[in-house]
């Protein structure tokens, strides 16, 4: 087999409320590839916020499609090496990481396709319903979008919830936590997700005034990039940390693990260069003994939780208008069914590419 073409699309999708109060729109860099034997594989990453779409499809255009014209798309693995490679001075992170991401994806829906099997199974199969949470609690939510938001996905089932935790005032976001608390009542609990804003002694100072709230886990406490005092925020607070959404390579979790920076990893499989970073991720995660929550884009990462014993959670933020996807899978009983297709499941509508294109 041979990829003949590689198609690619910006798009840019609207969201709903409360969500657009945060993000108006999020982007999708779309690559569908397609081969001599007529099989396609859909590749997309998802830009959440839409901040530097044009520059992932730039890159994507530029650099790597030529890397994968004419090639077998069936050997993923040499492929990825080759994209991943293919330009020294350009770190496999941010917007190339991102591009990296879409065309593994596509690349791996190809195999998946090939094989006749949902990539799950083709890569062991651990589980078939993954639980979900909840996910959204914007800092611009009123208190009553965010209930109203949470008892939403409580009504699917769900067990969990996240908000996040983004005033100045630790003790606001601590009302605000005590607010979805009494609304939800013991039967679901809450995580909290401080997205990169605080430093050390912030956090510290925010943990504390949390932590009788029986939090399953504290998000991404510190900047990304500073791996060492996310460890130390792991080793000073007595909720456990969770962190990765915007780390983007094995080096980069390896390091997380061997610091001990947070008991459950939340790679990103359109941004940690795909499903095959990502798994590889999840297998060292296995080693450590901490558990794998993917971030966001749970129609893609649900084929990584089906496919690891130490996967945990996805992360369920319903965005989606309902002419995005031919199918979204959906959340029933707080959990969510791995879609059984061949490759990763997800298609677009036919109007999709027409309606939502940049
Ligand atoms: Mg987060």
């Amino acid at each position: 087999m041979k990829i003949t073409a590689i198609d690619t699309a910006l798009l840019t999708v609207p969201t709903p409320k409360p969500m657009s109060l945060e993000f108006a729109h999020h982007k999708l860099v779309v690559a569908e590839i397609s081969t001599d034997e007529g099989l396609k594989g859909l590749g997309y990453s998802l830009v959440f916020g839409g901040g530097g779409g044009e520059a992932v499809l730039a890159y994507l255009e530029a650099r790597l499609k030529p890397l994968l014209l004419g090639e077998d798309p069936l050997h993923v693995e040499r492929l990825w090496e080759k994209m991943y490679r293919g330009d020294r001075g350009v770190r496999r992170v941010g917007i190339a990481g991102m591009a990296i991401s879409a065309l593994d994806i596509g690349l791996w829906d190809l195999a998946g396709k090939a094989a006749g099997l949902p990539l799950y199974q083709l890569w062991g199969g651990a589980a078939e319903r993954i639980a979900a949470y909840g996910s959204g609690g914007w800092g611009r939510y009123t208190e009553k979008d965010l209930v109203g938001e949470a008892e939403k996905y409580a009504a699917l089932g769900c067990k969990y919830y996240k908000l996040k935790i983004h005033h100045p005032d630790p003790k606001a976001n601590r009302a605000r936590v005590e607010t979805v608390r009494k609304a939800l009542g013991p039967g679901v609990r809450l995580m909290v997700d401080v997205n990169q804003k605080l430093d050390l002694q912030g956090n510290i100072r925010q943990a504390q005034l949390l932590e009788d709230l029986d939090l399953l886990w504290y998000e991404e406490p510190v900047l990304a990039d500073d791996l060492a005092a996310c460890a130390e925020v792991s080793l000073r607070i007595r909720i456990p940390v969770a962190t990765g959404e915007n780390n983007y390579t094995r080096y980069e979790f390896r390091e997380l693990i061997e610091r001990k920076a947070a008991r459950y990893l939340m790679p990103d499989v359109c941004r940690a260069n795909g499903y095959s970073e990502t798994l590889k991720i999840g297998h060292l995660a296995a080693a450590h003994g901490v558990a794998v929550s993917p971030h966001v884009v749970h129609e893609l990462s649900l084929q990584i939780c089906g496919a690891l014993s130490n996967g945990f959670l996805v992360e369920y933020m319903d965005w989606q208008p309902p002419d995005l996807f031919e199918e979204m899978p959906r959340c029933e009983d707080g959990h969510i069914r791995v879609p059984a297709k061949p490759g990763h499941g997800m298609a677009l509508t036919k109007t999709a590419l027409q309606k939502y294109r940049s």
